[in-house]
């Protein structure tokens, strides 16, 4: 689905991303994770364009997407959340939706349901789907931490897209909550969805995923089954290490 092909991206000196070189597969829960400061949100930042890889070639379906911009990577159907939640001042749970919805163009958006939507209740089922159960006119800024975390997770949903991509979409988040997470997770794999998320913490992926990447010092060093990279070796090191 997305081939990530000998991708670097580094800082200075800093090698963020570093020879990357892996395949996102189509309709799994992907997971890469690593140790803080290992590149993740770097790579992902390349893969949506919004930064530029110093070398290498990424390809949505055989289509390559890098270097192409941000907007068109966006429209092109990778859907992102980001590490740190940001929302505009003074708008709803509803406008924020609204905006998702309308980020892109009719074209991909008729192309991917082959009909005309009713906003309204598209809405209402991202937000039963993710259970967010506050009145539409809450101002985003209003909701609790972990309540931003649904909404934001929300405004990836609803935007039209072939590849869910969330940044560590439960960090800070309450237990009871990050379980409830882990089950939207499920039922969006379900429905077919493909899924990359990042995360820092081993544990949670260990129960979702149905493929690992690993990425220390800005290289993959492992991948495979959570059962199978939870004793290698290499994977331990890099986060004793850290
Ligand atoms: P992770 O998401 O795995 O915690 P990051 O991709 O954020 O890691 O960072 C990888 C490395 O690149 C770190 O050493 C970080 O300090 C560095 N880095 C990330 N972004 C920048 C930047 N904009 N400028 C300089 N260094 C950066
Ligand atoms: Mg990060």
């Amino acid at each position: 689905m997305i081939k990530i092909k000998n991708v670097s991206k580094h800082f200075g000196g800093v090698k963020a991303v570093n020879h990357c070189d892996f395949e996102i597969k189509k309709g799994k829960i992907n997971a890469l994770i690593g140790p803080n400061g290992s590149g993740k949100t770097t790579l992902f930042n390349v893969i949506s364009n919004l930064l530029k890889s110093d070398s290498g070639e990424i390809y949505l379906d055989g289509e390559k997407i890098s270097g192409i911009g941000d907007f068109k990577v966006s429209r092109l159907g990778i859907s992102r959340t980001f590490q740190e939640v940001r929302f505009f001042r003074n708008l709803s749970i509803k406008d924020h939706l609204e905006i998702a919805l309308r980020e892109d163009d009719e074209q991909l958006f008729k192309g991917l349901f082959e009909k005309e939507i009713d906003f309204k209740e598209r809405i209402q089922e991202v937000l039963d789907l993710v259970g967010l159960n506050k009145s539409l006119n809450t101002l985003a800024q209003d909701l609790s931490y972990g309540q931003k975390k649904l909404l934001d997770l929300a405004m990836a949903i609803i935007k039209p897209h072939k590849i869910l991509m969330l940044d560590e979409p439960v960090a800070g988040v309450n237990p009871k909550l990050r379980k409830k997470i882990q089950e939207i997770f499920k039922t969006l794999n379900k429905k077919g969805e493909t899924i990359l998320i990042i995360e820092h913490d081993m544990n949670f992926i260990m129960g979702i995923a149905d493929h690992v990447f690993v990425i220390d010092e800005g290289a993959i060093i492992a991948q495979g089954k959570p059962k199978a990279i939870q004793n290698n070796k290499k994977v331990l090191m890099a986060y004793l290490g850290e």
